[in-house]
């Protein structure tokens, strides 16, 4: 069986998943579970899996989105009727599944501004580092916190990385060491393969890109997003007595990887 997925296997895949998208519109991890459930039912053949490991192996792959949920997870050894090789496989084109067919999708979603009215003072749009984001969220009195979601080249740009999330496994992977560590990977550790072919420790990896935007081994530019977080914090200006409040805005990014 070969590593590479099929685009074949993925197109007819996809046909299906369009379908399924019509119908329904949900919460985004459970669309994911759905999706994944959908893809593994109609290649089962493929992958000789029991139904019940469908259902496993889908909730595993949803969770994707959660690193900390993702990083707790029980190994994917739980799996029994596989091969090393097919677990990496069915991990890998799922990934690369989301990656081709439902990431893309939300490129096309509209803007939608909000306003922040405080202290007489308007926020439609931010722009950093050329990038236009959306406010999605503003809670609590004097402290506002907004979730900024990138509307222009995020998930074009988290669709284009093409990293992958899997457990090591000896003899699959290009090399058996962490660059950014130095250590050996152990048999079931998760780790970030990089289009390049690069491995590293899942959790090495985020140390690397808060400051790096290319690989630890062969310097490649890794496309890759960053998540970024807006806290808001009104004070009152003592200077001008007017009791006016001024906005102070924190902005801080984290690697995104899927
Ligand atoms: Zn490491
Ligand atoms: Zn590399």
């Amino acid at each position: 069986m070969s590593l590479l997925c099929s685009s074949e296997l993925l197109k007819h895949a996809s046909e299906k998943v369009h379908e399924y998208l019509k119908e329904y519109d949900c919460d985004e991890m459970v669309d994911q579970y759905r999706i994944y459930l959908l893809y593994l039912e109609h290649y089962k053949q493929r992958y000789l899996l029991e139904k019940n490991e469908i259902r496993r192996i889908a909730n595993y792959v949803s969770m994707l989105s959660n690193q900390e949920r993702w990083l707790q997870n029980p190994r994917w050894e739980s799996i029994p009727n596989s091969s090393n090789i097919t677990q990496y496989q069915i991990l890998k084109e799922m990934q690369l599944f989301y990656y081709e067919y439902v990431l893309k999708r939300k490129v096309a979603e509209n803007h939608e501004f909000v306003n922040i009215n405080q202290g007489g003072r308007s926020y439609k749009e931010i722009y950093l580092n050329s990038e236009k984001f959306k406010l999605i969220e503003i809670n609590k009195e004097d402290i506002h916190y907004a979730e900024i979601i990138h509307t222009d080249s995020f998930y074009e740009s988290l669709a284009a990385s093409k990293n992958i999330k899997v457990p090591y496994f000896h003899g699959i992977f290009l090399h058996n060491e962490c660059a950014i560590c130095g250590e050996e990977f152990e048999e079931g550790s998760m780790v970030l393969e990089l289009s390049c072919k690069h491995v590293f420790h899942f959790k090495c990896s985020h140390f690397w890109f808060k400051e790096k935007t290319s690989c630890a081994i062969c310097r490649k530019q890794v496309a890759f997003a960053q998540k970024i977080y807006i806290k808001w914090r009104s004070v009152v200006d003592d200077e001008d007595h007017s009791g006016r409040k001024n906005l102070i805005c924190t902005i801080s990014s984290k690697a995104k990887f899927y």
